[in-house]
């Protein structure tokens, strides 16, 4: 398999049933985020015998009510993948959303085309989210022949060599399992050494944005006739969902987003490790790559974007803190999240460490808040249904965990607004880093955060209607006195975590007043927060 190195092995192929049928006709089924020429289920295709087949189906579209964008986005990039493989020489048997026989499931359609085309066997790839996996144990039944289920094999870090390197830990470490992927991949390795002598360079990452400084534009790819088709189907299904459908300039086409990322790498990363924590108002892209999208519906593979950025540092195009930091979030944590997910589920969707319950605020949904910061977050997202890492971490998650909202609707929220969202990265990130509802089993310790820290790596307190300097005033940022009040309520669980101590014991220092001060700017604020007009 090109480019994908599957490290100490994958899991075995798995085959629902015996082999059955003689006919020689297979059909290959690709879901809509398997959008790639070399998944495992197009592997031994042979024009000649095999029919690959898509559906475009109202359940995947309605599990949680995404973003139109991202079903513009899928829907635009299945039938372009599937025009691509009519011009290699394959039948492509296609199901579009408004068919009027669709019967909304991947179940109902596979069936239906089992039907059509009188096919032996059916040959798929293992699904990026549990819940699909679920579902296919019923394709057999219901379609009357073999299903091969075949291993994922687009990811670095195949699913078996996950469990096999976490077997036996005692805490399992983003860190020392990115080093194991380096020394196995040999990116950013010499001699058996880190690259620079360091492992990660994350520490001169974290520069504020200086003001005037100049952005490179991102490459904008204008719907063509195929797109603008989608783009239709949606706006007149899916208006009510949450989110903008116009302005869409997505790449859709395995070309366009080999395109992105070659603009990504000779215009944004250079500078992509300096201000890769950076967030500055009106400005949602900054040094990112914007390729989420892509990587996570098969357009990019993963390690052939880690070893174009290596490439451009091996050729002195970029700075060894920008690759390692780029390449750390590929083969690191994007890797990382998907073996925790598959380790963990499906007990990991139920977490809630943190025993939080508090309804989400009108306010993720609109946008309307004084608070700067939330409102550029969430107004964007509903623009571009994309937000950089920061921008998700350090405000709307940040928020939510200080303030106590529960794990189930702030999942949901983030599945819901974001073009790059899969339950499989989604959820550990969500729940695991920005909510610590996982026992920490994702991050040592919860990203919790005062305004400071956002008015440091950001310009948006220049803009808000609350005083980032003031923790218990009428006008107080709300971070101040929701971060001290998450720390109060927290004490005994932190106080053993090495991490959190210095957190702990500044609040047992402070002045009994200053406590109390703070305490009820909290209570207030998160009595706001439980009314249905909640407005702050
Ligand atoms: C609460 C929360 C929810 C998130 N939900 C998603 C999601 O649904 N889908 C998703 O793809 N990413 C998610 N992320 C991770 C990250 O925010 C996005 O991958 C990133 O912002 C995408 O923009 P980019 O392509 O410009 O990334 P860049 O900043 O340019 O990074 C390059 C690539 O690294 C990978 N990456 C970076 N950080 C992570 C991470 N923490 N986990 C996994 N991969 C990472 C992505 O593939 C990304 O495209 C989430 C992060 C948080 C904190
Ligand atoms: S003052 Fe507080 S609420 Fe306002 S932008 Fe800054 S951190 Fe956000």
């Amino acid at each position: 398999m090109k480019n994908v190195l599957h490290v100490g092995g994958s899991a075995p192929s798995t085959y629902i049933g015996a082999m059955k049928h003689s006919r020689k006709s297979r059909l290959r089924f690709i879901l809509g985020d398997q959008l790639s020429r070399d998944i495992a289920s197009l592997r031994d295709a042979n024009p000649a015998i095999d029919i690959v087949f898509l559906a475009e189906v109202a359940e995947e579209t309605a599990y949680v009510p995404h973003h139109p964008k991202k079903i513009a986005f899928l829907f635009s990039a299945m039938r372009h993948f599937a025009e691509d493989l009519r011009a290699e020489g394959f039948t492509v048997d296609y199901v579009k959303l408004d068919d009027r026989q669709n019967t909304g499931s991947l179940g109902g359609e596979l069936a239906r085309a089992v039907k059509r085309h009188a096919v032996a066997t059916v040959i798929t790839s293992a699904p990026g989210e549990f819940r699909v996996l679920d579902d296919m144990q019923h394709w057999e039944k219901m379609c009357g022949v073999p299903v091969e289920i075949r291993d994922d094999t687009r990811f670095i870090c195949g699913r078996q060599a996950f469990r096999t390197w976490a077997g036996g830990r005692r805490g399992l470490r983003m860190e020392f399992f990115y080093r194991d992927m380096r020394r196995r991949t040999g990116l950013l390795m010499e001699d058996g050494e880190p690259a620079g002598g360091r492992w990660n360079f994350d520490a001169e990452n974290r520069k504020r944005l200086p003001a005037g400084i100049r952005l490179p534009p991102v490459p904008r790819f204008e719907p063509d006739a195929i797109t603008r088709a989608v783009l239709a189907l949606v706006a007149a299904r899916f208006a009510g969902h949450f989110g903008r459908l116009d302005d869409f300039a997505l790449p859709v086409t395995a070309a366009d987003a080999a395109h992105a990322l070659d603009d990504f790498i000779a215009n944004r990363l250079p500078a992509f490790g300096d201000w890769q924590d950076a967030m500055a108002a009106d400005e949602p892209h900054l040094f990112h790559s914007l390729i989420s999208t892509s990587l996570n519906c098969g357009l990019l593979d993963p390690l052939d974007a880690c070893r174009r950025a290596e490439a451009a540092w091996r050729a002195g195009a970029a700075p060894l803190n920008a690759v390692e930091g780029f390449i750390r979030q590929i083969l690191g944590w994007r890797e990382f999240v998907r073996g925790i997910y598959w380790l963990r589920m499906p007990e990991y969707g139920t977490r809630n460490g943190l025993a939080a319950t508090r309804r989400l605020p009108e306010f993720y949904w609109t946008g309307e808040t004084r608070m700067a910061c939330l409102r550029q977050v969430i107004t964007q997202t509903q623009a571009s249904a994309h937000a950089h890492h920061i921008q998700r971490l350090m405000v709307t998650g940040n928020f939510a965990l200080l303030a106590g909202l529960d794990p189930d609707a702030v999942d949901e929220w983030y599945m819901i607004v974001f073009a790059d969202a899969y339950e499989w990265v989604e959820l550990p990130n969500t729940r695991g880093m920005a909510l610590h509802a996982d026992h920490g089993e994702v991050g040592s310790k919860p990203y919790a955060a005062s305004g400071a820290y956002i008015n440091r790596m950001s310009n948006y307190c220049g803009g808000c209607h609350y005083d980032v300097a003031d923790a218990t005033g009428p006008r107080a940022c709300p971070f101040n006195a929701l971060y001290w009040d998450f720390i109060a309520r927290h004490e005994k669980r932190f106080e053993a975590n090495p991490r959190m101590s210095m957190p702990v014991r500044g609040w047992r220092k402070m002045p009994a007043a200053k406590q109390t001060a703070l305490r009820a700017r909290a209570a207030w604020l998160l009595e706001q927060l439980n009314r249905e007009d909640a407005s702050l």
